[in-house]
């Protein structure tokens, strides 16, 4: 039987040093992480969050509060809160999430009193509802990420009761809503340490983990069937209470 030690030491060092390109290659794969592209959108405030900015005041998703309302406010999104909510006081100047085309300026899509709807070129479009007055933008405008586009508002136009921002990303079809939460680049984990409403979702103690946490939540059609009619549910299951500007 042949040892190692009768291969001409040519052969050895070529052998050696594939051995050293294979180990570098290998670390050069696991060392970039997979789908290391960035979410593809920013937040629709500039600056830093903060009592005094902006904070983030309901998630997307299966929360409690859109359950509560799920055959009424949001009948529509087959039951869930179909954006997130960001509070922040009237008067918050707004910016574009990124790159678009603004195609509706208070357009048929809910979230009064205002609202504005961009399409962008990845396929995905922004709406920006509850503003304080109509966008003084006209459609058709093109507008960078960053860009300001509107003021945040209060969907009771009271400035007081409730003021913030609802954004939801939908395709261009607008039929479609999806979780903006891994479309924007946004330190999430640490937005969501402020607001009782954050993480505050809506078990169905029939399938529990479920629609648990910031990332994990449906997209929705609307119109469809309501989809968080849960015969077991926690926290305990009220009366549905009546209708709120979403
Ligand atoms: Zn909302």
């Amino acid at each position: 039987m042949k040892s190692i030690l009768t291969i001409p030491r040519r052969t050895q060092n070529r052998l050696r040093r594939l051995a050293w390109l294979a180990l570098a290659l290998a670390g050069l794969l696991m060392a970039a992480p997979a789908g290391a592209e960035p979410p593809p959108f920013g937040m629709p405030f500039a600056g830093q969050p903060g009592p005094d900015t902006w904070l983030l005041s309901q998630a997307y998703g299966n929360t409690s509060g859109a359950y509560r309302q799920r055959n009424s406010t949001y009948r529509l999104g087959q039951g869930i809160h179909f954006g997130i909510d960001i509070s922040a006081a009237c008067g918050t100047t707004v910016v574009a999430i990124g790159d678009g085309v603004v195609a509706a300026v208070d357009g048929p899509y809910g979230s009064a009193p205002h609202n504005l709807m961009i399409n962008h070129p990845n396929g995905y479009a922004s709406l920006y509802g509850h503003l304080l007055e109509r966008p003084r933008i006209a459609v058709g405008t093109r507008v960078e990420r960053g860009q300001p586009v509107a003021l945040s508002g209060d969907p009771d136009e009271t400035c007081y009761s409730r003021p913030h921002l609802h954004l939801e990303i939908r395709d261009l079809t607008y039929r479609r809503a999806f979780n903006p939460i891994p479309l924007i680049d946004a330190d999430w984990d640490n937005l969501t340490l402020a607001g009782g409403f954050g993480r505050n979702f809506q078990r169905d103690l029939d399938d529990p983990r479920r629609w648990q946490d910031l990332e994990d939540q449906p997209d929705i059609v609307f119109g469809g069937t309501i989809i968080n009619n849960f015969a077991r549910t926690w926290p305990p299951s009220f009366p549905n209470t009546p209708a709120l500007g979403r």
